[in-house]
This record gives structure tokens, sequence and C-alpha cells, in this order.
């Protein structure tokens, strides 16, 4: 039973780390089921996607006459970002989990400059060795901390990584400690510069098959969907 995990992990996860359920590819049923269950924060991975969800929420907020069903819902956003689907996600979400290149990046902010609404973001770093998954260089994190300023309609709230699809622990462990250098390369830089105002402090990483790992190396964010919400289709 959803409700079931959901108090099991609201139970045990330390509180300092947020439990991110990520809903993609299950109905709005589940989603509302997990709400009731006390989770607060969803994560979805295609712009059409997440934007469907939200109008069914608005829907079902109509047909039951309450305007502020599940309205302390929190989405994020963590799936590959075209620069031609931002006003599907960015007027919903609170995070940006999955800023993979500076081109994005850019992109996001002449959104949130014509918006009018500063947008929170991770940058997605590259960590896992294989070559499927995307995310930031180390040079290109270094290029974008160091232009960071230039964003004033962006909030960069920390990293987000994915580690290997492997039962070895060793190996995901070397993804983690990864994204761990990469997280001290943008503080040294935020220290020397001191013209940074966020902290960067998150760091996202953990999914079903590795999030007892990832808390124990420091996360602050787990991403889980399979264990809450079964296999995907
Ligand atoms: C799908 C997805 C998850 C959740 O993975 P599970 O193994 O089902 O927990 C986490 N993070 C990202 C970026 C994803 O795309």
């Amino acid at each position: 039973m959803i409700k079931d995990i959901i108090n099991k992990l609201h139970s045990e996860l330390p509180a300092t780390v947020k439990l991110v359920a990520v809903s993609k590819f299950h109905p709005f049923e589940a989603i509302e089921e997990a709400y009731a269950a006390g989770q607060r924060c969803f994560a979805e991975s295609r712009p059409q996607e997440l934007a469907a969800k939200v109008k069914r929420l608005e829907e079902i907020r109509l047909e039951r006459g309450e305007p502020d069903y599940m309205s302390d819902i929190e989405w994020h956003f963590i799936g590959h970002l075209q620069t031609n689907k931002l006003k599907m996600v960015l007027p919903h979400v609170a995070l940006v989990q999955s800023v993979d290149s500076v081109r994005l990046l850019d992109a996001i902010n002449a959104w949130g400059k014509a918006n009018n609404k500063v947008i929170n973001v991770l940058l997605e770093c590259f960590i896992s060795g294989e070559e499927t998954k995307q995310g930031l260089s180390e040079e290109e994190l270094i290029q974008i901390v160091s232009g960071v300023v230039r964003y004033d309609f962006i909030h960069i709230d920390g990293l987000m990584g994915m580690a290997s699809f492997t039962d070895d622990e060793a190996e995901i462990r070397e993804d983690f400690q990864r994204l761990l250098d990469m997280q001290q390369i943008l503080h040294d830089w935020i220290g020397e510069s001191g013209n940074v105002d966020a902290d960067c402090s998150e760091l996202s990483m953990g999914m079903s098959g590795d999030y007892p790992i990832a808390i124990e190396m420091g996360s602050t964010m787990v991403r889980i969907g399979s264990m809450i919400f079964g296999e995907r289709n």
C-alpha cells in the first residue's frame, strides 16, 4: 500500500532529508493516496505529464467545489527539460532539479525575467560514468558558478545526481562521492566570490535502490518512485 510505505519512509528518514515522491507514469489517484498519508512533494519527469496532472488537480477542485483541495502540494521537475517546454513546467514547480546545461539555465533565467518569477534550481551533475545519463561535467559546473551573477531570476539551491544503475555498492559510493566533490567545488567558489546569496546546500541524491547509501553520505533530498508507487509501465 502506498500509504504504508509513505508512513514508513516518513518515520525512517532523518529530519534533514526531504522525501520527494517520484510519481511519473503513475495516475493522479496514486498521488492523492500518498498525499492523504501526509506526502506533499511530488516529482515528474515529462513536461506534458506534469501539465496534465496540474490540470487534473484543477478539475478535481472544481468538481468537488473545494478550491483549496491539496493546495499545499509541491511539484518538482526531474527530467530532461527542453527550452521550448519551459512554459509547461516553470509556472507550476517549486524546484527544477535537472538543469544540465548553460543553455537551459540561460533560457530559464529569461523566462523568469519575462514572468517575474525566480526559479529555484538544482544543477544536475554527471556522476555515474554511464553514457546514457546526462548532467554537467566538472568544467561546465565551474563555468556556471563563475558566471552565476548573471542570473537574476535563478536561485541555485544545490546539486542533483544519479548514481549508476547497479547492485555494486562500492560503485554507487564512488558516484555519490563525485557529487560531494562537485559540491565542494561549488562551495569553494562561493566562499571565494562572496557574491552569491544562495547557500547551495541541497544535495539531491538517492533513489529507491540506493537511498540508504545516499543518506549515509549526506543527501538532503531523496527521489523515490518505484518503492512507493510500484513498477512503472
Ligand atoms: C525516475 C527517477 C527517479 C525515481 O527512481 P526510482 O528508482 O523509481 O525510485 C529518481 N530520480 C530521477 C531523476 C528519475 O528520473
